[in-house]
């Protein structure tokens, strides 16, 4: 068996202890005699599974007490709309940032159920940088003030959050969720896609107030609705079992394995760092994203070249480094170094780029 270096943006890499613990345990899970593939979500067997997730989550990210934990489906596009139908219901409007795609796809969405503003943009610079804000565009009715903290597309993330006053921040932290410590409290709502750093594709998790959690607006599926699911434990009908599951084993190896948040931290700004350092003194590659917006997560670079661009991919994934395409809106290339990624992928992929770049001169 031979595994690549894989820098897809998502899905990607889990790491490898989580992938052998639930290779072990498929075909009988904790003598259940099931795979957690196969399991009712009613039984005792999966409803631990889904109260220790619960629990590590908590544990993990340090979450207080007045938050609810909510593991839905849908992924972190379905919060785009469910955000506004569940908290744009007092005064009915919401400030946005649009700093990259995703946070504008979230602010098109919410236009359709209020008054969305977008207070700041990086649009006309491609959203190399994180906006710079004007706090008078900020209005204080507004139900909530959205973000999206890592710009995954771009490779920026906000470093420093906007002071919203008693307006509720929202955030989209897909690409970021247990890269480093969060101060929960800090925020109203937080939601993410699992596909990044938490599970395989089909959960996504939100993590809420409760003194948010009110009555939606009338439109609001069932299945949109924070209350109904807070209510039933995420299980008013059946939850992505097997997500959850897996998001448990790999909460088990950051607290185990790793040793916390603070040290996934250390070792994600380690491998940032080994990379960003090369970019800035490679006479070949330069990075595209503004240094003091940087993000750990995703880092974005190009030659400058479109066709040298083209081969370096080519030549990457021939030698094993796979998925490291830019996304079409920025071109170039992307690698995303999320939690799993270990430290020796990075420094491989750093030499692999000084090879590259003495080849090609
Ligand atoms: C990947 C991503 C999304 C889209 O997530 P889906 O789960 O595919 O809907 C949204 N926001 C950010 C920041 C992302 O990285």
């Amino acid at each position: 068996m031979s595994r690549v270096y894989n820098f897809s943006a998502g899905p990607s890499m889990l790491p490898e202890a989580v992938l052998q613990k639930a290779a072990a345990e498929m075909m009988d899970y904790q003598g259940s005699g099931q795979s957690v593939m196969e399991m009712s979500h009613r039984s005792k067997v999966f409803m631990d599974v889904y109260q220790e997730a619960q629990a590590l989550w908590r544990e993990v990210m340090g979450i207080p007490e007045n938050y609810k934990v909510l593991f839905l489906q849908g992924g972190a596009s379905s919060q785009f709309a469910a955000v506004p139908m569940n908290l744009m219901v007092k005064s009915g409007k919401a400030d946005y940032v649009l700093s990259g795609q995703f946070s504008t796809k979230a602010y098109k969405e919410a236009a359709r159920y209020g008054d969305v503003k977008a207070v700041a943009s990086s649009k006309e610079d491609n959203f190399s940088h994180i906006p710079a804000l004007d706090p008078k565009e900020f209005r204080p009715d507004a139900d909530y003030f959205h973000i999206c903290m890592n710009n995954t597309i771009y490779g920026t993330v906000w470093h420093q959050l906007p002071d919203t006053g008693s307006v509720p921040l929202v955030a989209d932290i897909s690409s970021c969720i247990l890269s480093k410590p969060i101060d929960v409290s800090k925020f109203g709502l937080l939601y993410a896609g699992a596909q990044k750093n938490v599970a395989p594709a089909g959960l996504t998790i939100v993590i809420v107030r409760e003194d948010l959690l009110g009555e939606p607006m009338e439109c609001t599926p069932t299945m949109f609705n924070y209350k109904t699911m807070a209510e039933n434990d995420s299980m008013y009908n059946t939850p992505p079992c097997w997500p959850i599951y897996i998001c448990k084993l790999v909460l088990e190896w950051i607290k185990n394995d790793i040793g916390g948040l603070e040290k996934m931290e250390e070792r994600n700004v380690r491998k940032a760092q080994l990379l960003y350092d090369f970019l800035d003194s490679s006479s070949l590659f330069k990075g595209c994203a503004d240094k003091a917006d940087r993000s750990i997560m995703n880092v974005t670079f190009v030659t400058g070249d479109k066709d040298l661009d083209a081969k370096f991919v080519k030549e990457s994934t021939d030698a094993g480094f796979v998925n490291l395409k830019g996304h079409r809106s920025v071109g170039g290339m992307r690698a995303s170094i999320y939690n799993a990624m270990p430290e020796e992928g990075v420094a491989k992929l750093v030499e692999f780029m000084k090879k590259f770049e003495l080849e090609n001169k």
